[in-house]
């Protein structure tokens, strides 16, 4: 069984899972943020939601949403957009008939042999 890295992703796995099946690893897509500047047009940007807990006043803890970097003064942060990766890896192969069948459908930047 061997266990390799995806080059696209950084991703780690086994081409084997335990009951013996095949494996296709396809990438996680990335997140954008969708945001509406303060001009009125929506942007699609680079960004991540963050959670902070603190501490409540009131007693307990609180969590409060962040968006990264931080929006400038007028922008609003609609929602997070899973977008496909440039050269992503998808092992799944194509439905085709013969030599096409087995083709994984994206080779993305390849694989290298990782170990755990
Ligand atoms: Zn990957």
């Amino acid at each position: 069984m061997a266990t390799v890295k995806c080059e696209t992703c950084g991703g780690v796995y086994d081409q084997t899972i335990a009951d013996g099946s095949r494996y296709f690893h396809t990438c996680p897509p990335l997140l954008k943020l969708r945001v509406r500047l303060a001009d009125g047009t929506i942007e699609l940007r680079d960004g991540r939601v963050v959670f902070d807990e603190e501490d409540d006043p009131r007693g307990g803890k609180r969590r409060t949403m962040k968006i990264a970097p931080p929006l400038k003064p007028g922008e609003t942060f609609l929602e997070e957009v899973p977008v496909e990766r440039p050269d992503h890896r998808d092992e799944n192969v194509k439905g085709g008939q013969g030599r096409e069948r087995s083709e994984r459908k994206k080779d993305g930047k390849g694989t290298s042999t990782a170990t755990r």
